[in-house]
């Protein structure tokens, strides 16, 4: 997992270096990408203490359309998914969901 845009590892996550010594290739664990990832971890934190203040009824009218347009898209996945977890109140299901099509992969 790196960034893809990473010149270090081409977004490997990690790259190959040789260890003369020994005469073998090691692999090294992409410094760059884990800062990044880092970083991005720790704003995901910061702004989560932000936004736990928001109104709960805009946050789950973003949430929902992040559901559903993410269902839309995916061809593996129908709307009548979305009508079972609203006739079942399945929330843990929809959160799972948001998770799953709100991240950018
Ligand atoms: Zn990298």
């Amino acid at each position: 997992m790196g960034n893809p845009n990473c010149e270090k590892c081409n977004g490997k996550g990690h790259y190959l270096v040789p260890n003369y010594q020994h005469d073998v290739m090691e692999r090294i664990e992409c410094m760059d990408c884990y800062a990044e990832e880092h970083y991005k971890w720790h704003l995901s934190e910061e702004l989560s203490r932000v936004l736990v203040n928001a109104s709960p009824q805009k946050l789950s009218m973003i949430i929902s359309e992040i559901i559903v347009y993410g269902i839309d898209r995916d061809e593996n996945n129908s709307l009548a998914r979305i009508e079972t977890i609203i006739q079942t109140k399945n929330i843990n299901e929809a959160l799972v969901l948001a998770d799953i099509y709100g991240r950018n992969e």
